[in-house]
């Protein structure tokens, strides 16, 4: 690995020691053994342990592995709800709208609360229809910066306490501290805010969820044969997986967690905010850039988006000879803004020496 620092959101900046956990897989022949074997059970089964006690995850949440995190919009629609139904999504951004297109996509009567790029939600304006099997929320929009926060999430709840709610997670786990009784299932994959390569999801699902997909079931109902709810239980309840699995990515996801908790997510947790505040305090001051989310309330504490006067293009020529690169914005966004990942891959001396490069590039 070069000596490179990746502020982008996604693929992102590796967590340290991801190097060295890469050749201990290809030296354990991880790239080789059969997925049916105990040393898979084993290097799965280490994974959800450390997984579990990163999140602090109750036992009525189960951890399955898939593809990606579109893989997770696709099952959770094909599996906890049939066509036709009425599943509700908070939209802001690319990410929150295509989790809605796929349910419009799988023929449910997918209806949303948009709000404009950059704009959180009012949560007094969420007009859930009684009939809506699922409610999507995507808690980090990292197309736009915009974060949801917990209390919103779980204010929905309170009001709707028979529907599924499904939490996207991605670009920023594990730095939210979750309520899990209030909600159902969340998702991510690695290649963001765990600091890893590209090549796996992660689906968490409690027990409602397993109910609810079993009830479709008994009714007739038949959930796309792949990666099924019944079958990836089945299967991991054994520690293993229904398809042939990213063996090396489980593994790393385990080392990754492990080193996260010998770190301990408290401190992980604390050095997000103190990085936060100080990218913060930093485009606030700044001549070149703007927070790009006005609403200090929903700004996100791990994707920071800001307007910018320079191109991304401009600045990154600039970091370039000092190893570093952050994110130019997303779609439409992509010369105005940029995007910042304050994921935990990287340190709070990294992050500081970030902020006094673009200090002195403000004067140019
Ligand atoms: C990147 C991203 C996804 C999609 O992840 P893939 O690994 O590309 O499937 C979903 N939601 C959010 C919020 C993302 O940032």
């Amino acid at each position: 690995m070069s000596n490179k620092t990746f502020f982008t959101p996604g693929p992102s900046q590796l967590y340290p020691g991801v190097s060295d956990f890469l050749n201990e897989a290809l030296e354990k022949d991880l790239g080789s053994i059969s997925h049916r074997s105990a040393t898979f059970q084993e290097v799965y089964g280490e994974m959800v342990s450390q997984l579990r006690k990163l999140l602090n995850l109750p036992d009525n949440f189960h951890v399955f592995t898939l593809g990606s995190a579109s893989e997770a919009w696709e099952r959770i629609i094909d599996n906890l709800s049939k066509p036709g139904d009425t599943t509700y999504h908070f939209t802001n951004g690319s990410f929150s709208k295509k989790f809605f297109s796929y349910s419009k996509g799988l023929e449910r009567n997918a209806v949303q609360y948009e709000a404009p790029f950059g704009e959180g939600f009012d949560m007094a304006k969420a007009d859930i229809p009684a009939n809506t099997e699922i409610i999507t929320v995507t808690q980090n929009e990292t197309s736009s910066g915009v974060a949801v926060p917990l209390e919103d999430i779980y204010s929905i709840r309170q009001q709707h306490s028979d529907k599924i709610i499904a939490v996207d997670v991605v670009s920023t786990l594990p730095y939210p501290d979750f309520d899990y009784s209030k909600i159902d299932t969340l998702f991510f994959s690695v290649q963001k805010s765990f600091g890893m390569p590209a090549g796996l999801g992660v689906w968490i699902v409690n027990d409602r969820c397993i109910e609810k997909a079993k009830s479709l079931a008994d009714a007739g109902y038949k959930a796309s044969p792949h990666h099924s709810i019944a079958s990836l239980l089945k299967m991991a309840e054994k520690n293993q997986t229904p398809a042939t699995p990213n063996t090396l990515e489980i593994f790393l996801l385990s080392k990754v967690c492990e080193a996260m908790n010998v770190k301990g997510v408290d401190t992980i947790r604390k050095e997000t905010e103190e990085k936060s505040n100080l990218l913060s305090e930093f485009v606030a001051s700044s001549s070149n850039f703007d927070f790009a989310v006005k609403n200090e309330a929903h700004r996100s504490k791990t994707v920071i988006v800001a307007e910018t006067k320079k191109t991304p293009a401009e600045i990154n020529a600039y970091l370039k000879p000092f190893d570093m690169q952050i994110g130019g914005g997303y779609g439409d966004y992509k010369t105005s803004q940029v995007r910042i990942a304050n994921f935990a891959a990287t340190t709070v001396a990294q992050m500081k020496a970030l902020i006094e490069l673009l200090k002195q590039e403000d004067k140019y």
